[in-house]
């Protein structure tokens, strides 16, 4: 990589981390190659690498889904998703000015017809951003926040500098897997050759986030966030 890489990389860092971003790398894809082939579709199996942004959910928020579904929490996963977007949108048209392709891929993308489904998987962009890595919750787990965050992706032909991937540190942990209320997570560890149903059943997941909305008129739940050990804050009461 010369000189231009870096800049580009660092002036994009830059311009992300000033409107909000808390995390920023650049994915090496070509180390996913087959699994991008086999799993997404064309263009967004064909970039070589990926601009991978995080911003971090409000811890205590996080905390609050031990007691149950959570108005507020629904509130700023909105927030913070448009936020990315916006964020998403900014990276894709400083590249293009730049000269390079680029595709932004949504950060919720309940845009496909099926929610079970994505266009291509932020977390797995941001584990080989060096994010952190993809826990047995199938969460992307920060060292600092562990799953509380989201993710948004920019796909790219920009020669970025790449950051290395980080070593798993889930262990022999299973905190996730126990708070799950409907057992949809199945404590494997995460192999990028494996599909993600290996580790999480989504029906499971999502049947679940169902039942408790006709139960309390709030569908979401983020136990498997609030377990997990890396990143936690007690409430203060
Ligand atoms: S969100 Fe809830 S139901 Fe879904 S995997 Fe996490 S703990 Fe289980
Ligand atoms: S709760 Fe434990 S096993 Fe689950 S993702 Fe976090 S560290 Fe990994």
């Amino acid at each position: 990589m010369g000189d231009k890489a870096i800049f580009l990389k660092e002036e994009l860092k830059e311009k992300t981390v000033d409107i909000g971003a808390d995390l920023f790398g650049i994915a090496d894809l070509t180390r996913a190659e087959a699994y991008m082939k086999k799993n997404y579709a064309e263009p967004y199996s064909n970039f070589p690498r990926a601009v991978s942004i995080g911003i971090f959910l409000p811890t205590k928020i996080i905390e609050l889904l031990e007691q149950g579904p959570q108005q507020i929490y629904s509130h700023y996963y909105s927030v913070v998703n448009s936020k990315l977007d916006e964020l998403g949108l900014l990276t894709c048209n400083f590249l293009y000015k730049a000269g390079y392709d680029a595709i932004p891929i949504p950060a919720s993308q309940q845009f496909l017809n099926d929610p079970c489904k994505s266009a291509f998987s932020h977390r797995l962009a941001a584990s080989l951003a060096g994010l952190g890595w993809i826990g047995k919750s199938c969460c992307l787990i920060n060292e600092k926040v562990g799953p509380r965050l989201r993710l948004v992706t920019v796909l790219t032909n920009a020669p970025l500098e790449c950051d290395a991937p980080v070593n798993n540190r889930c262990g022999s942990c299973t905190a996730c897997q126990d708070a799950c209320p409907p057992k949809a997570i199945k404590g494997e560890k995460f192999h990028h050759e494996n599909p993600l149903s290996t580790m999480l059943e989504p029906e499971v997941c999502n049947d679940y986030f169902k039942k408790v909305k006709a139960q309390h008129g709030i569908g979401n739940c983020g136990k498997c966030l609030a377990a997990c050990p890396w990143g936690k804050v007690t409430v203060s009461k």
